[in-house]
Order: C-alpha cells, then sequence, then structure tokens
C-alpha cells in the first residue's frame, strides 16, 4: 500500500519550518522511472548533437529564470552569493558539456584483428538508460548536475533525488525543466533516504555524493542489483605548509580554503600541518584574520560566512572541539555554536596543539575548523597527512609549484592543491578518483566523466567461411 509521507524542511537562517515536501514511495519512483524509460530511446536518437542542443536551450531557459532557482537555493543554503554562483555554474556545465562531449566519443571504425586478421571488430557506446543521481546538502545544485550533465549528453535520462535537507531549489527548477521541453528526460524525486534507496533498484547506474555511512549502503544496494555505483564521499583533506612558504599568504589560504561556506565542502581543508619553527607565528596570525571574519547576518548581503546548513553539523562539529579541548588543544578563535536568528552558527575556529588522537583530527567536521598542528620534518608531515581513513584531496604550500609537487607525489589522495588548497571546489577539468574511504568508481572530471555513462558494445565480424564443428575436434 503506498502512504504519502509529508517531511519539514528547516530555514537555516530562521531555524523555522516554512516548507514541506511529499516523499516520494517506491511505487512513486517506479512511476517516474518508467516515464524516463519510454523517453530515452528518442532522446538516444537524436543524436549527441541534438542533445547538446536541448542542454543549451536548458541553459539558457536557466538563465532566464534564474532568480527564481537563485532565491530558492539562498533559502535552502542560508547564502546569497555562493547560491548565485553556483546556479551560474550549472549553466557553465550545461554549456560546457554541450560543446565538449561531441568531440570524445572516437568514430565507428572497423579495426582488423591482429592475431586473427580474418576477424574485424567495431565498438559501440550504448549509454545507460537511467541514471539516477543522490545528492547532499552542502553545494545542492552544483551535485545534483555535476554528473548528471555528462549522462544526459551521454544519452541517458536522469532521475535525481536531492537532500531533504535542501529540497527548494528542485521545484524552483521544475517549471525551466519543462520550458526547456526536458520534462521526460530530467526528473526529481523529492524525499529521504528512504527515497533514494527506492531509487537504486529503478535505475541502471547511480551516482551518489554524500557521507560515508550512506555511500557503503548505497554501495551495497548498487551490488545488490548489480548497477555499478559511482561514489563521492567525504574527505578530511590535511594542507601541508614547508619551511619556504611565504607565511602571509599560507595563512590566508588555509583560513580560506578552511572556512569557505563555513566549511561545508567536502575539499575543505580540515587539518594544517605547520613546521614547528614557524608554529607560534602560523597560530598567531591565522587567529587575528580569523577575528576579521563575519557572519552573513542579520542581512544576508553582507559578511563572509552563513550559518550551518543542517542545524544536526552544528552538534557534531561542536563535539569534535569538546572532544579536542578535554584531550589537551586550545581554542584561539571561534569554537563555540552561536544562536543568531534561530539558525546556528559557527565563527572560523583555529585550534592549537591537536594530535591524531582526537576526533578533530580524523573524522569529518564539515565545519569552519581549523585544526593546526606542528611537525618536525617533512617526512613526519606526509606521515601525519596519510594517517587517515579517508583520500579524497590535499594540499602543499611551499617555496615553489616543484617543491609542493614532489611532496603532493607522497600524499595518498585523489587530487592535490599546489600553492593553494581546496581547487577541485575551483577548477573542474582534472579527472581524480577517490582514494580510501572517499569514495568509489571513475573520475567525474575530465573526460572519464563522460564516459562514464556508457557500456562498450563490441560487433565482432568475420570476413572468411565460419569454421565448423569439425574444426575443432579432438581427432583433427
Ligand atoms: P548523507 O549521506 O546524509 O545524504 C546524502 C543523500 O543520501 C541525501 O539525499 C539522503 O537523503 C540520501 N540517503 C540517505 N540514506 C540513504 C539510503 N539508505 N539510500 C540512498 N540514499 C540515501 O550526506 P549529507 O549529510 O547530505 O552530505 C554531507 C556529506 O557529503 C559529507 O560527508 C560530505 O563530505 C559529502 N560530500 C562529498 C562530496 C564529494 O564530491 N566527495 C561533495 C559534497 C559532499
Amino acid at each position: 500500500m503506498s502512504m504519502s509521507r509529508t517531511l519539514s524542511v528547516i530555514n537555516p537562517r530562521t531555524g523555522e519550518t516554512d516548507y514541506k515536501i511529499t516523499a516520494v514511495d517506491a511505487q512513486g519512483v517506479a512511476k517516474v522511472a518508467d516515464r524516463l524509460r519510454a523517453a530515452q530511446p528518442d532522446w538516444r536518437a537524436q543524436g549527441i548533437d541534438a542533445r547538446g542542443d536541448a542542454l543549451r536551450s536548458l541553459a539558457d531557459a536557466l538563465d532566464d529564470g534564474a532568480k527564481s532557482v537563485m532565491d530558492a537555493l539562498e533559502i535552502d543554503t542560508g547564502r546569497r552569493r555562493l547560491a548565485q554562483s553556483e546556479v551560474q555554474g550549472v549553466i557553465g556545465m550545461l554549456r560546457g558539456w554541450a560543446a565538449l562531449a561531441p568531440t570524445l566519443l572516437p568514430e565507428p571504425d572497423w579495426v582488423q584483428g591482429r592475431a586473427k586478421p580474418n576477424f574485424k571488430h567495431q565498438t559501440d557506446y550504448v549509454p545507460y538508460q537511467l541514471t539516477g543521481v543522490i545528492s547532499p546538502w552542502n553545494f545542492p545544485i552544483t551535485l545534483s548536475f555535476i554528473d548528471a550533465v555528462q549522462a544526459l549528453m551521454a544519452g541517458s535520462c536522469v532521475l535525481i533525488k536531492p537532500s531533504e535537507v535542501t529540497p527548494r531549489f528542485a521545484d524552483a527548477l521544475l517549471p525551466i525543466i519543462a520550458q526547456a521541453g526536458l520534462s521526460d528526460i530530467i526528473a526529481f524525486v523529492q524525499g529521504d533516504g528512504a527515497t533514494g534507496a527506492a531509487l537504486i533498484p529503478n535505475v541502471d547506474c547511480v551516482c551518489f555524493t554524500g557521507s560515508v555511512a550512506t555511500g557503503r549502503k548505497v554501495a551495497l544496494a548498487a551490488a545488490e542489483n548489480l548497477i555499478p555505483a559511482n561514489l563521492e564521499l567525504g574527505g578530511k583533506d590535511p594542507l601541508i605548509i614547508t619551511p619556504s612558504a611565504d607565511m602571509d599568504r599560507a595563512t590566508s589560504l588555509a583560513l580560506r580554503a578552511s572556512v569557505l561556506a563555513t566549511g561545508q565542502a567536502c575539499q575543505s581543508i580540515e587539518r594544517v600541518y605547520v613546521p614547528t619553527n614557524d608554529y607560534e607565528s602560523f597560530v598567531k596570525q591565522i587567529s587575528d584574520k580569523a577575528h576579521d571574519i563575519s557572519f552573513n547576518y542579520p542581512d544576508i548581503s553582507f559578511g563572509d560566512i552563513g550559518p550551518f546548513i543542517f542545524y544536526k553539523q552544528a552538534a557534531i562539529a561542536s563535539a569534535q572541539i569538546e572532544d579536542a579541548k578535554s584531550k589537551g588543544a586550545t581554542v584561539l578563535s571561534g569554537g563555540v555554536v552561536e544562536r543568531h536568528g534561530g539558525g546556528y552558527w559557527m565563527a572560523p575556529t583555529v585550534i592549537r596543539d591537536v594530535t591524531h588522537d582526537m576526533d578533530i583530527m580524523r573524522e569529518e567536521t564539515f565545519g569552519p575548523v581549523i585544526p593546526v598542528m606542528a611537525y618536525d620534518t617533512i617526512k613526519d608531515a606526509i606521515a601525519l597527512a596519510n594517517d587517515t581513513a579517508f583520500g579524497l584531496s590535499g594540499a602543499v604550500f611551499a617555496g615553489s609549484i616543484e617543491e609542493a609537487h614532489t611532496i603532493g607525489r607522497q600524499i595518498d589522495a585523489g587530487a592535490i592543491s599546489l600553492m593553494d588548497g581546496a581547487l577541485t571546489g575551483q577548477y573542474f577539468e582534472a579527472p581524480k578518483q577517490s582514494f580510501k574511504a572517499s569514495g568509489l568508481g571513475g573520475s567525474r572530471m575530465g573526460a572519464d566523466g563522460f564516459r562514464r555513462f556508457f557500456r562498450q558494445k563490441a560487433y565482432i565480424a568475420n570476413t572468411t567461411c565460419p569454421l565448423t564443428i569439425k574444426d575443432f575436434s579432438e581427432d583433427g
């Protein structure tokens, strides 16, 4: 029996429940999936250039209707400028992939066999019919489209389950998708984990962005259904500063890369390693700079950082800070959850004298927290950077790109920012895969981010007379 569940949605700036969604149940998900599947053969048959045109039309419609989506996303996330740049970013992704994807597929051609020249083969690239996307709350529209656009260009239809914490933007997108004529090609199903779980048996390939714990569940469900799972999970990204680094730049970049988006980005710097000789001046400089950072409150159009999007994240960050304090760390700035206007806020929190026995150095914080630890030798710094269950990304700030590169080669993670930090949030063109518990599957960036959505299908032709059973006979 189908039972509809209504979910309340909290506004991160007011703490009030001011939005509701109806969670789509398993039957409802199956119905939407059927609708998309019915449209997919035509979508594929149109060809890649026509699909590019369709996505350009969607980009144009989103450009025209950007304000309504930005406004919804602003309420979802409690921040204005990043909401605007997220929407602009999706417009760029649509146009960018529309131009690039057609250049990435080789023209079908016959290849003559090497060992057996009487055979030849040709490869067809067959898209998955329906791609499922399950996205988190921290960059709601970006992470709903960061895999979906390539899947669409490949000829797949896409079913997206946004986070129940930030669902408003998806409702605002529906008329725009309809205006572009793509309602049977791209669909959203609103709901929580139950809706996400119901999506997996209904799709042919799943792209999940979220926490490690949920990622494991998605991987298991995908295995059960024998579909590929592309998992982009959490991180605990280290930043190594070397003795030759410019400490003014190092402190500014460490602060930005840790607290941008209130630290609610998978690629945020969550651990900073500084040479012992520079430690005192580094922590003083970075905490002085941290004191200059303001909340975008009460007026959203002024200030540097927004509230926690999901109030539960404030409790996680706070518990990690308390754990660190109880084990001997000292908080130099921020460090407490502040309540303003019903929202949950935290000022940039510099913590000194941390060790790897503390949760703050081992578990994802997803808050504006900068734990700084001293090291004696570069070898020690690298060992500390690698002492983690995660391997999403990392960063090195040194005296030169070359020096940073040498150290970066020894960090066990899928993307290393050199002479900066958290660059995967600014630059989307470098192929990268997640190491360790940070994920599974091919790169979402670069050409592989498109090729993931195809299976290779071989046509093998015999140019001579087929063999008979006697050709394989024991007595032959
Ligand atoms: P989450 O794992 O709690 O939820 C993510 C999504 O999964 C939501 O849409 C949720 O409804 C859905 N879900 C929950 N249970 C499910 C189930 N059993 N089956 C299917 N779907 C289910 O993550 P979150 O708290 O929304 O997001 C924060 C996390 O996302 C952080 O750990 C962060 O590091 C990670 N993240 C990773 C990247 C990346 O690219 N690697 C980017 C952004 C965020």
